[in-house]
């Protein structure tokens, strides 16, 4: 088809994928299954790892049942032989210096059309030594002897799905490659910035992603991809808040904030006083809406302080919408806060999917007619067909993505022309740097106080030297009444282990792994009478939950468990938090994970366990020990690990996966972005001089707005 010749990058990437040689109506729906529907898609189609096939073995080297490569020389013609159950086997015989093999095909007589006496081929696949010599089943083959080329070393592996081999997709990623050719896409990230970050240009840096020679270039590749996140991110961002600062607040009514104080029921503490106050100014100030986040360790009463501005803004005459991110927690703060409001003489109501489709409707009249002053939710319920008739203030808790809160800054669905006050709430600290992109200088409230009473939780750095020392612990601290979790960073050891790169790791330093389903039976039959749980991601919902039951109940006391535990648990008797492999993890999943005990009265513990004398590991789990102030480990493991945890999901630049892979994004590429964006929003407030970055900064909005769906 020569018609391609005159096509431009646009269109090519978005032309469906039959264009592409050797790719039908079948194909190109099994690759519609992985969300892969143009040439744009499939060139975004990044590999998960790199297989090493640079590593050619010897024949007599070869270990059996570990997959590698050889260079193998082909010594008889292929032959194919009929067996009893009706399958076909086509075998030939090749060597190379050490010795010879039997290579075999099943059901492939083309086979014998593909292999000539004296070619030589590099297969990768698994030797088996039998009596009559070496043979090698459907080894994976390429030729090797072809002049001026020479094969690469790193083969993609790619995402995949059933009836799509790894071939099909890397033959079709090609002559994706082949048919854009020497066209490129305009660039929106501005060319100091690439230069200043030292990231390769686009079309290089797919090349390096999907054909590297070296696990270096790949890497490099993919940075590109981080750089063009971040900065799409901060560009969204920044448009997004400064249109927001053109629009119109609400004008409340000045209300004393002194009548839901004595509701409360307890003191506010210093620093919950202080971001009453500042939350309280913006509201009141005549000038710009607010958009401020308020940012807090688990615990450290963040319920309180969203309390005290939706009674200001409900008082003063607007109506308040608290979006929480699950049921559970909009109902625990609608039973916390509706009893205050009430006896206020404010009226709240609870929409949560739970509720019966009448009952909804009839919330959201409440709502729409401005007869309701505060509605707690989720956010979904609150962001879709929900109008408002006086929108005042949009708290958002639990929150430190920027889709989610990016959406409700934009807030559409209202009946009036004011821009309604945000106030975005987390107890993932947001370090200072991102706080600083997402909501701009003098924005950012901190409870770095937690209420009286608290205690803090003991933290120890141990290697696997001490599993004895720790089963003893685990028994003094059940036989004392506590309740134990044990942490693994893996669910079960992979049956079929490839020799696999990743790009994705910083310390190039390989740990031994421990799996939880091992370490369950292994503290099964060391732990004798005490019972012992598993839980992991692979689970369905319903047995995790019965698990965590049992746990919750004393039934089981030791709970052996993947990261699933991170986030909703609250045990109060659990004082042992036991982390193996902690290196894997990143501070901040450690920090939450070390969050799940001293929620008692009883002294706590948290052991971090590993046998990594990586530099980055040593000095990482020496700040968990030191460090029990969640925004200082959240700083250093942004300087660390880079911002992808903030990232909206699903980017190149985010990590795949449960376990922490350290990212290929880092904090120089935030602050540069922000710079280069400010730099750009300063001479041209509303990007009319730069098309191609107003539409990019639409579209994310957009794709932010269907991950919310
Ligand atoms: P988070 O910041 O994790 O959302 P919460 O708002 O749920 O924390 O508060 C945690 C607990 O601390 C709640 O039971 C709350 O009532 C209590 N609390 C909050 N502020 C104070 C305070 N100043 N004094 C005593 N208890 C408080
Ligand atoms: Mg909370």
């Amino acid at each position: 088809m020569n018609e391609t010749k005159l096509k431009s990058y646009k269109e090519i990437i978005n032309s469906p994928l039959v264009v592409l040689n050797g790719i039908g109506r079948k194909r190109a729906e099994l690759f519609g299954k992985m969300g892969v529907s143009s040439v744009g898609d499939l060139t975004d189609h990044f590999p998960r790892a790199y297989q090493n096939r640079g590593n050619v073995r010897l024949l007599n080297e070869a270990e059996s049942g570990l997959a590698c490569s050889f260079m193998l020389t082909v010594a008889t013609v292929p032959r194919t032989a009929r067996l009893k159950n009706r399958m076909e086997i086509t075998k030939f015989r090749a060597f190379d210096e050490s010795g010879r093999v039997e290579i075999c095909f099943f059901n492939s007589r083309f086979a014998e059309k593909v292999f000539d006496v004296g070619q030589t081929w590099r297969f990768w696949g698994r030797i088996a030594k039998g009596r009559n010599g070496l043979t090698m089943t459907a080894p994976v083959y390429e030729r090797a002897d072809i002049p001026g080329t020479r094969l690469p070393d790193l083969v993609p592996v790619y995402p995949s799905t059933a009836g799509l081999t790894q071939s099909v997709i890397a033959d079709a990623v090609k002559s994706a490659f082949g048919l854009i050719g020497d066209r490129a896409p305009e660039e929106i990230i501005p060319p100091e910035l690439m230069l200043r970050t030292g990231v390769p240009d686009r079309m290089t840096a797919y090349r390096f992603v999907h054909f590297p020679q070296t696990v270096r270039e790949a890497q490099e590749g993919r940075r590109y991809f981080a750089l063009r996140e971040i900065f799409e991110f901060v560009l969204a961002i920044r448009v997004t808040r400064s249109s927001r600062n053109r629009g119109t607040p609400p004008s409340l009514r000045k209300v004393s904030v002194g009548p839901y104080l004595e509701k409360l029921g307890f003191t506010l503490t210093g620093a919950q006083k202080r971001s009453v106050d500042e939350i309280l100014n913006d509201m009141t100030a005549k000038g710009h809406p607010m958009m401020r986040l308020l940012s807090g360790d688990v615990g450290s009463g963040k319920t309180a302080v969203a309390g005290a501005a939706a009674y200001v803004c409900a008082a003063g005459g607007y109506q308040c919408a608290l979006m929480a991110p699950t049921e559970i927690l909009a109902a625990q703060h609608y039973g916390k806060l509706s009893p205050i409001f009430e006896k206020l003489g404010l009226k709240t109501a609870l929409l949560t999917g739970g509720l019966k489709e009448s009952e909804k409707k009839r919330v959201r009249e409440g709502i729409a007619s401005g007869e309701t002053d505060v509605v707690i939710g989720t956010h979904a319920l609150i962001s879709k067909n929900t109008f408002f008739a006086r929108p005042g203030l949009t708290i958002i808790d639990e929150q430190h993505r920027f889709g989610v809160i990016q959406r409700a800054c934009v807030a559409e669905n209202t009946g009036e022309k004011t821009t309604p006050h945000v106030l975005v709430m987390s107890a993932t600290p947001i370090p200072r740097t991102m706080g600083l992109v997402m909501f701009g200088e003098l924005s950012h409230s901190v409870l770095d106080e937690l209420p009286p009473g608290r205690q803090e939780i003991k933290t120890y750095c141990v290697d696997f030297g001490y599993t004895e020392r720790l089963d003893d612990f685990i028994r003094k601290q059940v036989s004392e009444g506590g309740r134990v979790y044990v942490v693994c960073p893996a669910i079960e050891r992979e049956k079929d282990p490839e020799d696999l790169l990743s790009v994705d790791s910083l310390d190039q330093e390989k740990t031994e792994l421990h799996y939880a389903v091992e370490e369950y039976e292994r503290l099964k039959e060391s732990l004798g009478e005490i019972s012992v749980g598993l839980v992991h991601g692979r689970m369905k919902a319903a047995e995790k939950d019965g698990v965590m039951e049992l746990f919750a109940s004393g039934k089981i006391q030791v709970l052996v468990s993947t990261t699933v535990i991170e986030v909703g648990v609250d045990v109060p008797e659990a004082t042992l938090m036991i982390i193996e492999n902690a290196e894997r993890f990143g501070l901040a999943t450690l920090h939450q994970l070390r969050g799940r005990v001293g929620r008692g009265k009883k002294k706590s513990f948290c052991i971090l366990v590993s046998d990594s004398k990586g530099e980055n590991a040593v000095k990482r789990l020496g700040v968990m020990k030191d460090c029990s102030d969640g925004f200082r480990i959240a700083e250093f493991d942004l300087q660390q690990r880079g911002p992808g945890d903030y990232l909206p999901d699903r980017g190149y630049a985010r990590q795949h996966g449960e376990s922490a892979a350290p990212l290929l994004a880092d904090v120089d590429m935030l602050r540069e972005s922000e710079k280069s964006v400010s730099g750009i929003l300063d001479s041209d407030p509303d990007l009319s001089a730069h098309p191609a970055l107003r539409e990019a900064a639409g579209e994310i909005a957009g794709k932010n707005e269907r991950l919310l769906q």
